[in-house]
């Protein structure tokens, strides 16, 4: 039977296409590690493969065309369309991509493809990867219970096929999700392993043969330790938000995790930006990669969907701030049916005090940081995804990846810090205009941010953003412009208030719980 979308799907690759290199200018996509790497538009062996502008083009299995098109796809985001080709020709593949740009089904579908079209081994034109950078010892093989039969693995496999590392827990969870909605079409099973949650289900779920793990770096570590993950027959491996990964530390992780990958396999990093510690680390676990640049690398560009506000203020006026924009909102939408809104804090201590004073202010909110149950953060994302809780108070450890469709507003309470500080505003923001919807930020911006006001205001103009006097005068004069002097400490971040809510979250549990290893969870300060 056909459905509505198929014939969408099959209308549009009616209508004429566009040539390689014009669909590439049009979707600002740049592709680098082929001989032409211009791309000849040729798909010939010269220049890159021509991208998949239609379902149609895609020579997928027929089983995951049906995935997609039950899936209400319509057609293939740009990252898929030039993804695909690529992972279907079996080779090594860097992606510099934002996230939410459908990155997740531009590396499962080559791969689940090549997996059961292969028999669970990646094609002869695997390229051969070099072992002798990595680090770490190689850990033994597990000792492995019998396997409880089922799944794919006619060939007898031991371990799971394919390896898809990812930062954090909400993050793998996601990952999964979209793996299972293909995966069962093709009969592939995907278990996601990651800390803060008890591990005799993953274990469990690694012993019966799984093709597909999802696994945050420390966990799987820790799995590895106890001789309960077999590495040895993995043919794909996959680093999601590889930028992410490594600022959360876990670079050891991944190294141990790869010394044990022994099979010649195929490798995917995808990552938002493009410093040089990811280069060093596909440099050692790629070879001969191909690169797509998704827009401009190396340069922040917020969505224009999203209406950005910078409040220049002391740290002591924050809060009364807070209540006023949510009073607005609230205002606005009605009480149980305003927009959603993420309020994203810099610290976890500081995510449970505003949580504690918005609720005795009689605002519905939880919380979500790192260092609350696996239970608790579970709850509070499924409830903010359903809409039943509209208020969410975050650490970074949500700021990527997590993919809410109606979020409104975004509230920076603390303007990011750090080197990355700008770039993180940017991710932050983007929680909100997704896929086409207008969204608000606003920015609580204080003298002690002020390190970051020029970068800020670059990407506030490049996304024809009003830039305001107070952030203007904070800004950094070039070298021998002569003579700001002083820009201050912080203030004292606004401790001594809260106490009073006694651990009754918004949905009736306690808070605390230390998470596990990962994700949050590993006692940094998300
Ligand atoms: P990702 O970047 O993989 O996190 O995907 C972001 C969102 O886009 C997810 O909700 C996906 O389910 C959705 N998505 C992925 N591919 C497509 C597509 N071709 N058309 C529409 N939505 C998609």
């Amino acid at each position: 039977m056909r459905t509505r979308s198929m014939d969408e799907a099959e209308a549009k690759s009616l209508t004429p296409k566009l040539s390689p290199s014009e669909w590439r200018a049009e979707a600002s996509i740049t592709i680098k590690g082929y001989e032409d790497s211009s791309g000849s538009g040729s798909g010939s062996s010269s220049g890159p493969p021509d991208p998949f502008q239609a379902f149609t083009d895609a020579p997928f299995d027929e089983r995951l065309l049906r995935g997609l098109t039950s899936a209400g796809y319509e057609s293939p985001t740009a990252i898929q369309a030039q993804c695909w080709p690529i992972g279907l020709a079996n080779k090594d593949m860097i992606c510099i991509a934002k996230t939410g740009s459908g990155k997740t089904c531009g590396f499962f579908l080559p791969i689940f493809d090549n997996f059961i079209k292969g028999g669970g081994k990646v094609g002869q034109s695997m390229p051969v990867q070099r072992f002798g950078s990595y680090q770490g010892g190689r850990g033994g093989r597990g000792g492995r219970g019998g396997r409880g039969g089922g799944g794919y693995s006619a060939n007898g496999a031991k371990g799971p096929k394919v390896l898809v590392l990812a930062p954090t827990r909400e993050l793998a969870c996601q990952i999964m999700e979209e793996g299972r909605k293909f995966g069962k079409f093709v009969g592939l099973r995907c278990v996601c392993c990651y800390g803060g949650a008890p591990k005799y289900q993953q274990i469990q779920a690694l012993q019966s043969g799984y093709e597909v793990v999802i696994a945050t770096p420390g966990r799987l570590n820790d799995l590895i330790e106890m001789k309960k993950a077999d590495l040895s027959e993995v043919e794909w491996v996959v680093f999601d938000e590889a930028d992410r990964m490594l600022d959360m530390g876990f670079e050891p992780q991944i190294r141990t995790v790869m010394a044990n990958v022994t099979k010649e396999h195929q490798t995917m990093l995808f990552s938002a930006t493009w410093p040089k510690e990811i280069r060093r680390l596909a440099n050692d676990f790629l070879k001969d990669p191909i690169q797509i640049n998704v827009g401009e690398v190396n340069s922040l560009n917020a969505n224009k969907d999203i209406k950005q506000h910078i409040l220049v203020m002391p740290e002591s006026e924050k809060s009364d701030k807070l209540a006023q924009i949510l009073q607005g909102i609230i205002a606005e939408g009605g009480k149980t049916t305003h927009g959603k809104a993420i309020i994203f804090v810099a610290k976890k201590i500081s995510c449970d005090h505003l949580a504690n004073e918005l609720w005795n202010q009689g605002f519905a909110v939880d919380s979500l940081h790192g260092d609350r149950s696996q239970y608790e953060r579970t709850q509070a994302i499924n409830a903010f995804k359903r809409g039943q809780l509209r208020l969410l108070i975050a650490t970074d450890v949500a700021a990527r990846g997590l993919d809410v469709k109606d979020v409104e507003v975004v509230i920076n309470y603390d303007m990011p810090g750090g080197v990355n500080g700008v770039e993180d505003y940017v991710h932050r923001i983007g929680r909100t205009g997704r896929a086409g919807a207008k969204g608000t930020a606003y920015t609580f911006f204080t003298r002690g941010d002020s390190k970051n006001a020029n970068q800020l205001v670059e990407v506030l103009q490049k996304a024809d953003q009003e830039v305001p006097a107070e952030l203007a005068a904070m800004m950094r004069k070039p070298r021998g412009g002569g003579g700001r002097g002083g820009w201050g400490g912080r203030g004292g971040r606004g401790g001594g208030r809260g106490g009073g809510r006694g651990g009754g979250s918004y949905w009736g549990g306690g808070r605390g719980g230390r998470g596990g290893r990962d994700g949050g969870g590993r006692g940094g300060r998300w």
